[in-house]
Parts: structure tokens; sequence; C-alpha cells
């Protein structure tokens, strides 16, 4: 954690009483898109559970009008008096005498706002097809947001049905969870009410709205359920990827998970502003457009494939998290990583195309370890007091780690057993709360093993292992003796000694894609016998990289294995692990690049994005560290990468070959990107000349090699290039298109123009608020734009802070990474945490609410600058070795 001196004193968090709790909302709505503004009328049936003269719910920017009680049906409502606490948005209702266990109602009245904070009832504004300004109004409810758009008990372990009643104006169209029972005139004949079917029992962050000028298709699943994909104008045919996807989705889960979805439709609902990537609000799922919609000729493959990825994410959610709950917020990652899990699950079985599990290596796994290398992780189980700390564990440890451990335990227990347990689960808490124990003792019962001593070490402890592994032959058998310790990222000490059961599985080299044995560390070392191995035969742990630890092998094991990789006679899950491994293990300075460069060059037949993926990592930290050191240093490792890619490059070439798989293109770009990045001005010019033919002559560039072809122009060309790129941004209807170049502009070497960009941006507000952290994505490839994003960061917090709403969103919080994140000198780490020590824009609350995020990005400038120590000399002699 960062610390400023004094720490900050500390906020008493409460939750409400467990005094009463709420069965059935009666929830009344009038939107006004004009006024941006909201009437509301509610009536919520509370049962008393222990003698009390005070009730407490939460509500929040509501205007509460009145609020009164009804002890038995039929009675008149009498006026009660309420206060309010604005730090724990809890308002209590004074009673007019102690009552006692019993069945009441709560009336409320009050007005809200329909706010641009992405939070609660809101707008989103678009523009229609004559280029006017529209707006729509849509809900983002969890964490604790409900509270914003009615006054309700806002913690997940208060289920209740819900009846809600939209009145809006008569061209708009309304939708909530449920399915609309009838449609009448207001009383004024001016507007429509809308009233919906009963909700199941649910919570509270799961409720929804829509209100706007919206359009859709549809479809039906096997099992009968109604499925739609609404849209503003002009872009419904842009849903039909998600919507035929999504019905697919429904019946392929009801059979998984034997338990039907229970209710007759599921809409899924694009969102021009959408602070997070998609809700399960349950039978109204909320999604950004570019998280849902899809151009065939257009959409990149990564990004289809993401789609693909977000829909069944969603969707998983309607049994992991909506049909069972969590109890608290601390155990977030039972719907996070069981959906995260479950979305791969859906898309490896159903879209073989996009060869998902390769991407999940790179894109859950090492992004998980990625984060949890880090002293400031936490622990996927994680304490959760005020929920100020919430939507800062919406993280890689919450979705990745979580993921990727569950991965770990299904392949472990095998999937019919895993699949068995789940069932047992979701069966037993339906329509119910959980923590994680419950998890455990269902796999427990469906394995016959002790799940819970197997797995409370990865969720309860933070961080994961490295085993260090090295070997003896000893006749037929090899004896491998293995240690585990905890991977920190700095390469240091774990002062709490931290030890897990890691399922270790073996493979060997006469039989790569086999698993020749599996054993169960759970000592701090231990002695493994592999019977049936040659001598010099290579051994690998963790193979098909299932198991969520690093491996550091001994020189001896290491070359053995190289051949294979270069042959890729090794599987390619394992050549991923392998050097991802190695790449992680650079910065703990017991790799080095040196090492790093020997593998990569062994690797020069590669042919698997992925693994390039894990090369090109390595490469970018060479560059990045030279970088540091000098020009002369940066210009020749720049010619040594351009020397071990060259061929590689020329052999793929640019265009599109026939009957290639779908990962080729993106290897493409990846390859000619990284030639690019290192000099090679005959593919600068082969990309320029592609901008300029896509321009001028129409010539379509392939979606896969777009963002890589953006790229090259803004860093190359100057004022013209950005401007066409502007240009291109301003004009393209589609958001990844936006987006795009939006990234790439932001990779400018030129100072003014990065300002303009930044102006654009930010101050006129040219870029919605949900994509603006993007405009710090490419800032770290230059000094100059390291220094002005910093820079401008630190100017303009205030308005930062106000508006993505507070230093508890995670948008903010995602600039401020970006904005730090790349430095690499000790200079800068102390900088950096001085600032948020110092500047008067923070409270003590929001300094203790970004103690993680701010603790997270001085450690990973330290790395930066540890990684550049350790390999200096290194370096300096690698490149005087390789004749360039
Ligand atoms: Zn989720």
């Amino acid at each position: 954690m960062a610390t400023c001196g004094n720490p900050a004193p500390a906020f008493k968090f409460e939750r409400l009483p467990t005094n009463a709790e709420p069965t059935h909302y009666d929830v009344r709505l009038s939107p006004c898109l004009n006024q941006f503004s909201f009437e509301g009328l509610s009536t919520v049936d509370v049962t008393i559970k222990e003698a009390t003269d005070v009730l407490k719910v939460h509500a929040q920017s509501l205007l509460i009008q009145s609020v009164s009680l009804i002890t038995n049906p039929g009675d008149a409502a009498k006026k009660l008096d309420t206060t309010y606490d604005d730090k724990l948005n809890i308002l209590s209702i004074k009673l007019p005498s102690v009552l006692q266990p019993q069945k009441v109602q709560l009336v409320f009245k009050f007005i809200g706002e329909l706010n641009d904070k992405m939070r609660g009832f809101y707008r989103s504004q678009y523009k229609d097809k004559d280029g006017s300004e529209k707006f729509l109004a849509s809900t983002q409810f969890e964490s604790t947001y409900a509270r914003l758009a009615f006054p309700c008990f806002d913690e997940p372990i208060y289920k209740a049905t819900f009846d809600v009643t939209l009145e809006v104006d008569s061209h708009l169209t309304a939708l909530s969870n449920m399915n609309v029972i009838s449609e009448t005139p207001s009383t004024d004949g001016k507007r429509k009410v809308v009233k919906f079917a009963t909700t199941p029992k649910m919570s509270s962050y799961l409720v929804a709205f829509a209100v706007g000028e919206l359009e859709y298709i549809s479809t039906k699943t096997n099992s009968g359920v109604e499925m739609r994909v609404y849209t503003v104008p002009g872009k419904k045919e842009q849903g039909q990827y998600s919507l035929d996807l999504s019905a697919k989705c429904i019946d392929w889960y009801n059979e998984w998970f034997d338990i039907p979805y229970p209710l007759p439709k599921c809409d899924l609902i694009a969102i021009p502003d959408f602070s997070m990537g998609a809700m399960e609000n349950w039978g109204l799922v909320t999604y950004r457009e570019i998280a849902l919609l899809v151009d065939p000729g257009v959409t990149s493959t990564r990004q289809k494939s993401r789609v693909a990825l977000v829909v069944a994410h969603e969707l998983a959610h309607l049994w992991f998290g909506n049909l069972v709950t969590m109890k608290w917020w601390t155990d977030l990652w039972l719907k996070e990583g069981f959906a995260s899990f479950m979305e791969y699950m859906f898309v490896g079985a159903n879209c073989p195309e996009f060869k998902i599990w390769l991407h999940f290596l790179n894109d859950e796994l090492a992004s998980g370890m990625g984060l949890d290398g880090l002293r400031n992780s936490h622990p996927i189980e994680v304490e959760i007091d005020n929920p100020n700390e919430l939507d800062e564990i919406y993280d890689s440890i919450t979705y990745a780690k979580s993921n990727s451990v569950n991965r770990m335990l299904c392949y472990y227990l095998s999937e019919p057993v895993f699949q068995k347990g789940l069932r047992i689960y979701l069966k037993k808490f339906q329509y119910s709360n959980a923590v994680t124990q419950d998890l455990w003792s269902a796999l427990s019962e469906a394995s016959g093993q002790n799940v819970n001593e197997l797995m409370s070490g990865w969720t309860q402890q933070m961080g994961f292992p490295v085993l260090n592994v090295t070997q003896r032959q000893d006749g037929n058998n090899r004896v491998l003796t293995v240690e585990q310790r905890r991977f920190i990222s700095d390469g240091g000490e774990d002062p709490k000694n931290s030890l897990w059961q890691v399922p270790i599985t073996v493979s060997v080299g006469s039989a790569p894609s086999d698993v020749k044995a599996r054993f169960l560390l759970k000592e701090k070392q231990q002695e493994f016998v592999v019977e049936g191995v040659a001598p010099g035969e290579w051994v690998k742990l963790n193979s098909g990289t299932t198991g969520f630890y690093r491996v550091e092998y001994s020189d001896e094991m290491l070359t053995a294995m190289l051949p294979d990789i270069a042959s890729r006679k090794m599987p390619v899950l394992d050549r991923f692990g392998l050097i991802n491994d190695l790449s992680a293990l650079l910065n703990t300075g017991r790799v080095s690049i040196a090492q790093f460069v020997q593998v990569a060059a062994s690797s020069a037949n590669e042919d698997e994005y992925v693994v390039w993926g894990a090369i090109d990592e390595g490469m970018s930290k060479l560059l990045a560290c030279s970088r540091e050191m000098s020009e002369e240093t940066l210009k020749s490792a720049k010619q040594l990468i351009v020397k071990m890619f060259e061929k590689t490059g020329a052999d793929l070439g640019f265009a599109e070959q026939s009957g290639e798989d779908s990962q080729k293109m993106m290897l493409r770009a990846l390859v000619q990107a990284r030639l690019a990045r290192a000099g090679h001005q005959p593919t600068i010019d082969k990309f320029n000349q592609m901008f300029t033919d896509f321009l001028e002559k129409g010539t379509p560039i392939h979606p896969d090699i777009r963002l890589a072809t953006f790229g090259v122009v803004a860093r190359s060309t100057g004022k013209e290039g950005f401007d066409k790129l502007m240009n291109l941004r301003e004009t393209t209807a589609f958001q990844e298109i936006e987006r795009q170049a939006m990234i790439a502009m932001s990779q400018t070497p030129e100072q003014p123009l990065l300002a303009q960009l930044f102006e654009y941006g930010f101050e006129k507000n040219k870029v919605r608020p949900q994509d603006q952290l993007y405009l710090f994505l490419g800032t770290g490839s230059t000094h100059m734009g390291q220094q002005y994003a910093w820079q401008y960061f630190c100017e303009h917090i205030k308005e930062f802070l106000e508006k993505y709403g507070g230093a508890n969103s995670s948008l903010f919080q995602r600039c401020l990474k970006f904005a730090g994140e790349s430095f690499g000198n000790e200079k800068r780490a102390v900088e950096f945490q001085d600032f948020f020590c110092n500047c008067k824009d923070l409270t003590d609350t929001d300094r203790q609410t970004l103690a993680r995020p701010i603790g997270q990005t001085v450690e990973a400038i330290r790395l930066n600058a540890r990684l550049l120590e350790a390999n200096r000399s290194i370096i300096e002699n690698l490149l005087k070795q390789s004749n360039l």
C-alpha cells in the first residue's frame, strides 16, 4: 500500500441492521428524458424480525418527498419522519412506536436525476441519423447503485420479488427484467404506462430498466425463451451475431447446469455509454456497444471473439450470480470467477474458430499472474468493509485469477466431476445466497475429496507459487526435486512464507501431449519419481499450462526442451507457458534478457499467435530498457530485433492467404508491427501505403491488421497522418474503429498533436467518458508521451474525479494506472506516490480508496527500474556480441 505518513482516519462502515428484510417491491418510475429526471413511487413489503422503532434502507441522490407506513392492508398510510446519513447512504425511518415482529409496508415518494455518471438510473447520449443529439435512459446498479433509483435494502443478501411499472412518452420503448403484462395510456393521455410481470426472488443490484427510441431483432431458444437484441436506431442488424449466439448459449447452459433458465425472455441491449463491459441484469442484460455489436466485414477477429466471450459471460451469470448470489461482496469471485470460466467453456465448445483456450493463457492466466505477482495484490476472497473499496476489486484477481484457479480445479477433478459439483451447488442454493465454503462442500460431495483443504490456499492467500525444479536420473526413472515459494515479481522474499497445495502434472519428450504423471505438492519441498523416462529425455511440469503457478527449471532441464520448442513438437499450450514464465522471471532477475533472447531465437519457426505474443512481450522489455539507457543502445536493440524477425516478417507478408486459420492474420499484424516499431523502413512504408490505398482507392484493410496500420501511420507520418486518423474517427459510426484510431493517435511522437488529442478527447468531451482512458494507452511508447500524460493527469485530476464520479470509479482508477505505469525509474516512483499524498483534490477517504491502485502502480514503476538495473550490462554485452 502507498503510505502518506499519516494513515487516513478510519471510517466506520455499517451494513443495514438485520432486524428487518424486504420480501416484495412495487416500483413505479416516471422518467423524463428531456429534463433528465424521474418521479418515483414505491411500496416495499417488509418483514420486521425483531422488535424495533426504526427501519433503515439505502437511498442516495434522491429527493425523498414522503415516507409512510401501512401496518394493516387497507389502512390509511401514516407519514413518518426520517433522518439521513450521507456517508452510509442510509435513510433511517422513525416508526410511530416500537413494532413487534410483523409484516408492514413502507411507501416512498421521491424524485431522482437521470445522471450522466453511468451509474444508478442514468442517461446515455447518441446521435440519430440526422446528426441530432438524442438520449436514452438505462441502469447500472451493481454494486451499490440501485439506491440511486429507488430506496431499497441494497445488499445482495436481501432478495425479494419486484413489480416494475414505467410511465414513459408514448413513442418510446420501455424495458425491464420481465415481460410486459400491460400497456395503457397515462391518466392525462399523453404518455403510456408499461407494467412488467413479477420477477423471481433476486438481489437489488440485478434490477434494470431501459427507456428510449430502441429497435430490436428477436429469436427463440429451443427451450422457448424469447431472445431479443436491442440497439439505438440503425444498428439492430449488428446484433445478429450476438442474438444467434445468445440463443444457443441459453440452451447450452440449460443442459450444462441442468437447471432451465427460469424467465420467459432475455433481452440484450447495447448502451452507447457504459462504464463496465456489460452487466448481467436478470432478463435485461446491458452491454457496451463494442461488446455486443458485430459488423462482419469490419469487426476484427479478436473483437468478435471478445463479443462471444462477453455474451457468454453475462448469460452464465443468470445462474452464477443471479440464481445463486454471494452473501456479501467478499465472495464476489463466486460469480465472476465462474462466469469467466463458463464463458470459455461455452466459446471453446461452440466457436472452435477462435482457438479460445490459447487466448485464455494470455488474457486470463498471464493477466491474473501479472497482477498477483505484485506485493500490492489481494486474495481472491477479499475482505470488503467499506463499499468504496468495491469498484477496485473488479480486477484481474477477481476475474482472471479466479477463472484460472477454476480451470486448474476443473482439470484436477476432471470435467464431469467438476460439473456435478457445480450442479449440486446451484440446486442447493437457487434463489438464495452462498459463500465460498458452500461451493467447496458441493465439490467435495461430488468428488469425494477434501476440496476445501486443496483450494483455500488459492482463494484466501494472495499470490501464487513458483516451483523451482531440479532433476536426477535413477535407472529408468527421473527423480524431481520440487520446491515452492511465493512468486513475487521483484524476486524478493515472501514475508508470510505462504504454501499452497499445488496439483502438478508432468509431460515428457517421448509423448509431449500426454500427462505422464500427476502429483500433489503439499510441502515446501518434495521429491517425486516419474517412472519410465529415458536419460536425456526432457521433462516438463504443468503440462497444458493448466496450473496457476510458474516453473523455474535448472539450465540443464531448460536446454533439453529447446529443440522441441524450435520444432514445435512441444504442444502450443506448453510453449506459451514456458516462454511466458521466462518473460515474467526477467523482472525477478533470475532469468536474464540474454537467456530470453536465446529462447526467442530458437522460436523463429513459431507459427502460433499467442506464443508470439509471449515472445513479443519479452522483446518489448528489451526495447523499454534500451530506451532508458541511450539513443545508441536503443538503435542497436532495434537492429537486433529486425535481424531476428525480418525473415519471419517476409515469410508472413501482409496479405491474407486462402485456407489459413483465424490466428494467422493476427500473427502477421503482431510480427509486422514489431518490425515497424523496431524501425524496419520497408515495413513502415508498406503499412503507410496500405493506409493511403485505403483512403484513396478504397482498398480495404483487413480488420485484424487495422490497429497495427493506424499505429504506424500515427508514429511515422506526423500531422498529416494524425489529421487523417482524426477524420476517420470523426466519420466512422463504428466503435471499434473509433477506439483504434484514438489508441493509434495517442502514440504520436509529437507533443502538439498529443496536446490536441487530449484537448479534443477530455476538454471538448469528443470522446465518450467510457473510452477516454484509451487516450492514455499509447502514450507510454515515448518519453514525451509518458511525461505529457502524467502531467496532464496531475493538472486535471479534479475534472477526472468529477467526470467519472469519484475516486471509487474504475474508470478513474484505470486512468491513474495508465498515466504512471510505464515510467521506469525510482525518481518517478517517488514522484508518483508523492503526488497523491499531497494532492489537495483528494480527501483522506479517497486516498484510502486509492491505496491499492497507487501501490500497484508504484510497484510496477519500480519493477521496470529493477529490470533495467539487472540487465544494463547484459544488454550492452548482448548487443556487442550480436555483430550488428
Ligand atoms: Zn461478470
